[in-house]
């Protein structure tokens, strides 16, 4: 086989997804295991090779390596995780490649291409962005921003198919932008007033029980929402609008090629997205304001091709 085969890896909270990989995107084989986040680094390490291990036994010939998205804020000069929240206890700190190549120390040589392997690391958004930036709905752009809303707000900021990552490794964390909406909510980082802290999921249902409303997840009140319930639709667009000023903020300050939305809260159709263009429109520059943000097109191959394309679009002069 002469195409060139990598493992893509997305590393989450609760679950690590895989994907094997072709050069040109085809995904040949998919794993996935359950994160045992509770347990430490080590454990879910051991998870992750335990994904690999299983989609190697299905790669039809030599592998050049692992690419792995990654929870947390990652160097991935180091491939070494240099901060986390309280999702992956003791992760910070993490040599992920010393870590993964021991780990699979015991693979035959001659299942890497080239007798070992190589093992190439992101955070995971960024992963998610690589993704849509090469198969999605950022492809060909020469620049793009990604902004997903999900459990958090995080976001990738990619030039010429390569995140920025800036000089602290921090680069992408759009949900830490403040945000008028957020005004004195606590967010996940200890701050207060970020947007993540009124745009991400689960600020939804928390702001919904607050003003009163029952305690239901956030799929729950935008569905009420839909329904036409005013709470919920008071609450949705609250979240939204927030959402929609903050990718206004960052569309005016980065003028990317192409802006394009994820999460789950992408896919909760115009309940969420009316008012996200909505607000979009108002705060943006007259020159960005016809550039609306789009969805995201890959769904959940997003972060596991993006992580395989660390392998499989390296850059000549990489
Ligand atoms: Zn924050």
């Amino acid at each position: 086989m002469s195409t060139p085969l990598a493992l893509g890896l997305d590393l989450g909270g609760t679950k690590t997804a895989g994907a094997l990989v072709t050069g040109d995107g085809t995904v040949l084989a998919r794993a996935r295991a359950a994160t045992p986040a509770a347990r430490g680094a080590r454990a879910v390490l051991a998870a992750v090779a335990k994904v690999a291990r299983e989609l190697l036994a299905a790669a039809p010939g030599p592998v050049l390596g692992l690419g792995l998205g990654a929870a947390g804020t990652i160097d991935p000069a180091s491939a070494t995780v240099v901060a986390a929240t309280d999702t992956l206890p003791g992760w910070a700190g993490t040599r992920l490649r010393s870590g993964l190549t021991a780990l699979l120390h015991d693979v035959a040589p001659e299942a890497w291409a080239g007798g070992s392997p190589v093992i190439e690391a992101v955070n995971d958004v960024h992963a998610h962005g690589l993704g849509e930036a090469w198969l999605g709905a950022a492809a060909g752009a020469p620049t793009a921003l990604l902004v997903a809303f999900g459990t958090g707000v995080g976001g990738s900021f990619l030039v010429d198919g390569a995140p920025l990552t800036g000089a602290h490794h921090v680069g992408g964390h759009v949900g830490h932008v403040p945000s008028v909406q957020a005004a004195g909510l606590p967010c996940s980082c200890g701050a207060t007033g970020h947007l993540e802290a009124v745009a991400a999921g689960p600020a939804l249902a928390a702001r919904y029980a607050r003003l009163g409303g029952a305690a239901v997840d956030t799929p729950e009140v935008i569905a009420r929402a839909a329904a036409g319930e005013p709470l919920a639709a008071r609450v949705v667009t609250t979240a939204a609008a927030a959402a929609g000023e903050g990718l206004a903020g960052l569309a005016n300050a980065l003028d990317p090629h192409r802006l394009v939305v994820s999460g789950g809260l992408s896919e909760a159709g115009p309940t969420w997205w009316d008012p996200v263009l909505e607000a979009y429109r108002a705060a943006a520059l007259p020159a960005v304001r016809a550039a609306v943000p789009v969805p995201a097109t890959l769904g959940g191959d997003a972060a596991t091709l993006g992580a395989a394309s660390l392998l499989l679009r390296r850059s000549p002069t990489a």
